[in-house]
Parts: C-alpha cells; structure tokens; sequence
C-alpha cells in the first residue's frame, strides 16, 4: 500500500509503535518460559528429587523469583519444611526420612474486604531423580536422571511467568493471592497435603486453588484439560469464556477433580481447579526433556491462567465451594 500523505503516514507509524509497545507489555513469552523449564530440568538438577541438592538447588531458584518478585513471605522464609518418608537407598537418598519443603509467599490484594480471602496458584517442583526400583519411572530397569520438562518443571515455569506478570500491575487484585510450589508430590501429593493441613491463614479464607501439571506439551488442537471448573459459581462458563481469542482449546470439565496437588484442597472443600495438556509416551521416563516442551504453548497456557487467575481474583461474587461428582 502506498501511503499518500504525511499524516497516513503518521497514523500507520503510531499504530507500529502502539504494537510495539502491547508487545513488550505482554510479558509471558516462550523465551522466559522456556528458560525456567530448562534451567529446571538441567541434568545437574539430577531430576528434583525430595531429599537431594537438586530438589533443594530447585527451590532456592523458585525462591529466588518469589523474592524478586515482591512476594511477601509467611513468617521468617519462603520455605515451608516437612519430612517425608523414602525408602533408604533409592536415588541415593541416605536415611528413610527426608526433609524437604514447599516455597510459598503471596501477594496483599488490593481491595478492603476483600482481601482476607486467598486464591492460590501452585505447581509441584519435585521429580523422580534417578528412577530406578521403589520410584514410579515407567522404566524402572534404568537408572538414569529423570529430568521432569514437562512433570513438572512446565507448571513452575508458567508459575513463574504468572508472578512475573503480576508484579508488573500497579493496582493489585482485590483478593489476596498465595504461590506456592510443592515437593512430594510424586510420592502421593505429600507437600499438597501437608500445605492444607498446616495453611498460614484461615482455612474458610482459602477459596479458590488452581494447580499447574504437566502442561509443557500443548498439541496441534492446542487442548488445554481442566478438571474442577465446576468446584466454584460460574467456573465452567468463566473457563470457557476466557478461551475465547485466546489460541487454545479449552477442555473443561466441571468434575474429574484428580491427578494431582489440587486434590488436596478439594478434599478438604476448597474449591480447585487442575491444568495440564495431556500425557505423552515420555511421561515419567528419563527422557522427558527440555527439547521437547512447546514453548509458544506453554506461554499461551500460562497467560490463559494468568487471566484466569486475576478474573477469579477480582470476582465480585462470592466463591462459595460446590461438591463435584
Ligand atoms: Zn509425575
């Protein structure tokens, strides 16, 4: 097209700028998710499990953001301890019972009332280690490091880049919001369930968590699943309206709790709700790794969320808990 006129001109320059600038505002990218993932999944990691340097060397990075972040802690430390039990020998772990922890801090929200109540974001940062006998590989005959891409360095990944984008807002949500990452969960949601019976607040306060796993391999009908829509008022129509323009398929069942830290919150009737983009042949093997994750999916899930999170948190209407079959 041929622009006739100085001020065609002028017009069509600001609209480049004005894009420009949307697009260096949207902060949640492949790159930065990307970044965490790998960074998270690297060999040295030697696969997060609960009880090794890696587990720990992985919640300090987690850690790490939360501060920059300007989350504010709970207490003395973003760190919430625990132990859990192993049996001696497997991934090298030296005594049956391990001390580990969740890394947690939140975000005041903004509104008078409303913010004594709490929505919280979660993704487990622990994995299989090493494999081996006693772990739940799916190729327990080989020992070798069990990296986690998708299980579930993608769901802190997103975590991160939520928090990121959300330290960006001047005006905070009205609800307060809590992120927490979880270990042991691989062992049976054990940082989950210790979480939720040791809540920094009250419990009737926690209203809604949504939960992050395995959402690093987004397919070509870009299907984001969630389970729990329906465990709060209007869910299913809120999930399904905010997948509108946004480049995903959401799959939503207002039911099919399962699968993962969010089940402890539902069990204990705090509304929940679970996201991830299916399973895949290298689901717990050593061979799900950082080259495989989409990463242009992986940002299209966690900006879904995001919005998800900040509508959820700003939602006038009370968030009473519904029982789902
Ligand atoms: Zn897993």
């Amino acid at each position: 097209m041929f622009l006739r006129n100085l001020k065609c001109k002028l017009f069509f320059i600001s609209v480049l700028f004005y894009t420009i600038a949307i697009n260096a505002q949207s902060g949640i990218n492949a790159n930065t998710f990307y970044k965490h993932d790998k960074y998270l999944s690297a060999d040295k990691m030697e696969g997060r499990f609960p009880g090794t340097k890696g587990n720990n060397d992985a919640a300090a990075y987690i850690k790490r953001h939360f501060k920059k972040y300007g989350l504010k802690k709970f207490g003395k430390s973003y760190y919430q301890s625990f132990t859990l039990l192993v049996k001696e020998g497997i991934n090298k772990v030296k005594s049956d019972s391990v001390a580990t922890q969740n890394v947690v801090g939140y975000i005041e929200g903004s509104d008078e009332k409303l913010k004594k109540e709490f929505i919280v974001i979660g993704a487990h940062y622990d994995h299989w280690g090493w494999g081996g006998k006693g772990s739940g590989s799916k190729k327990k005959e080989v020992e070798a490091i069990h990296n986690g891409a998708d299980d579930n360095a993608s769901g802190v990944s997103a975590l991160l880049c939520i928090l990121e984008e959300l330290s960006k807002m001047s005006l905070k949500p009205k609800r307060s919001i809590i992120f927490i990452s979880f270990s042991g969960e691989e062992e049976g949601l054990l940082g989950s369930k210790y979480f939720v019976s040791h809540l920094p607040v009250e419990k009737d306060a926690v209203k809604v968590m949504l939960n992050m796993d395995m959402v690093g391999r987004l397919n070509q009908e870009k299907q984001l699943y969630m389970g729990g829509a329906g465990t709060f008022p209007n869910g299913v129509a809120l999930m399904k309206k905010l997948g509108e323009g946004s480049d995903l398929n959401p799959v939503v069942h207002a039911g099919e709790v399962g699968g993962s830290d969010h089940v402890s919150f539902y069990k204990s009737s705090i509304a929940a709700v679970g996201f991830h983009t299916g399973g895949h042949p290298e689901y717990h093997t050593p061979e799900d790794d950082s080259d495989l994750i989409n990463t242009q999916g992986g940002a299209l899930v966690a900006q879904y969320i995001y919005n998800v999170l900040i509508a959820i948190a700003n939602n006038p209407q009370q968030l009473n808990f519904i029982i789902q079959d």
